[in-house]
């Protein structure tokens, strides 16, 4: 086989390439070029290889890295497929009690698949790509992928790209929302149209935690708030556990599916209240109107796209977490939760401090991904979900 054609990066990405970071930045590449979806050679400016990745020849990441060392093994179906099957392994494991049939069966760079994601929902997985390199080879890398899937008893794969609809890839796709369940909490997914794969699985430990907290406090001291709701899964957990929740979502769509998931859960979503609104502009009435609640989730989505966008998302942050404060009752929890990856988490808590939030609350935690999300220690922005809880 012939030889992969090679770039050279600078030092300080030789670095960070060695230390395990995936990417190489196209501003890192000293020279040579190649097509997007071809495997190159990473060299150092003098000359070694030290590893092999995938080159794009547009996007802001030249180079998604997937192994390293001066011989580094060939990047095909066989590689590809180790690592899938070695990542399904540890979901086994995490998941054996049968409880969660809705999870993450590969993380991307985290599992050394850089660019590719796999959800699970049920007897269904979505796949998701990442860049026009990954695209134009998954074909051709994912070729054993069927079989390792079955092998787990997944009989559907489905393809979400970032606008185009659902494509299907073997089995069949699903007519309606997929039952899917958490914990042992039952909710509705949807894999065709809902966001991101389905459903935000990258909290579902949050939701179960929100749950327990609910548990630990008095009846009557049960009531919650869930900012930016979406598909109610945070409002499920509380309302098992005895909570009266109020969710908030500026779609009515996102409200329509949680209490159908209220339903499949076996709860009334008439004892519950459903606000459709801005989360911002809710906050501001209720603090006017003095309500109060005893534990109040803020899951907003990504705020800074860019890193240029940082300082604004910050601003916004603080915006929602005073409101949060505001209507939070004495011995209140505030989760405050942030998916930015352009904010680390301890920008993320300059955002929760006393000036801030106008009043002395403690926390008690800062929880990240998932373990079924893993990152690498040198990959920082796979760390984009932070969790924060104060009392
Ligand atoms: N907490 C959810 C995920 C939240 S996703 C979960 O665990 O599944 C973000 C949600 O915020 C989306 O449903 C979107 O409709 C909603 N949203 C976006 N902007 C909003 C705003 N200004 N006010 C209220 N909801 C908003």
């Amino acid at each position: 086989m012939s030889r992969p054609p090679a770039i050279t990066i600078r030092k300080g990405a030789e670095e960070s390439v060695r230390r395990g970071h995936p990417w190489v930045w196209r501003d890192a590449i000293v020279k040579g070029v190649a097509k997007t979806g071809e495997t190159i050679q990473i060299q150092s400016e003098s000359g070694k290889t030290i590893g092999v990745g995938l080159f794009d020849a547009n996007s802001p990441i030249a180079v998604r890295v997937w192994a390293l060392g001066e011989r580094p093994p060939t990047l095909d179906h066989n590689l590809f497929n180790n690592r899938a099957t070695a990542a399904f392994r540890k979901r086994a494991s995490i998941f054996a009690d049968g409880k969660t049939t809705a999870y993450r069966l590969l993380n991307g760079e985290g599992d050394r698949c850089p660019g590719f994601v796999i959800d699970r929902y049920a007897d269904t997985a979505v796949l998701r790509l990442d860049g026009d390199a990954v695209a134009s080879r998954a074909e051709d890398l994912t070729r054993g992928l069927r079989d390792a899937l079955g092998a787990i008893g997944i009989t559907s794969l489905i393809l979400r790209g970032r606008k185009k609809e659902a494509e299907l890839i073997f089995g069949k796709m699903p007519e309606k929302a997929i039952s899917v369940r958490e914990h042992g909490v039952p909710f509705y997914a949807d894999v065709k149209d809902g966001q991101k794969t389905g459903a935000f699985l990258d909290q579902r430990e949050n939701r179960a935690r929100v749950g327990e907290f609910v548990r630990e406090r008095p009846i009557g001291k049960r009531r919650v708030l869930n900012l930016f709701s979406y598909a109610g899964g945070f409002s499920l957990h509380a309302a098992l556990a005895g909570a009266h929740v109020t969710s908030v979502d500026i779609a009515a769509q996102a409200h329509a599916t949680a209490q159908k998931s209220f339903q499949l859960a076996g709860l009334s979503s008439k004892d519950h209240t459903w606000a459709t609104a801005d989360a911002f502009l809710f906050l501001t009435e209720a603090e006017k109107k003095r309500e109060r609640w005893d534990i109040v989730i803020c899951d907003p989505p990504s705020l800074a796209p860019n890193e240029k966008a940082k300082a604004r998302a910050l601003a916004a942050y603080r915006t929602l977490h005073k409101g949060c404060a505001a209507v939070l009752a004495e011995d209140g929890i505030f989760c405050a939760a942030s998916c930015s990856s352009h904010v680390d988490a301890e920008s993320f808590t300059t955002t929760l401090d006393d000036a801030t939030l106008g009043r002395e609350l403690t926390m008690t935690d800062i929880f990240g991904p998932p373990s079924d999300h893993p990152t690498l220690p040198a990959w920082a922005e796979g760390r984009y979900l932070k969790f924060a809880v104060l009392r």
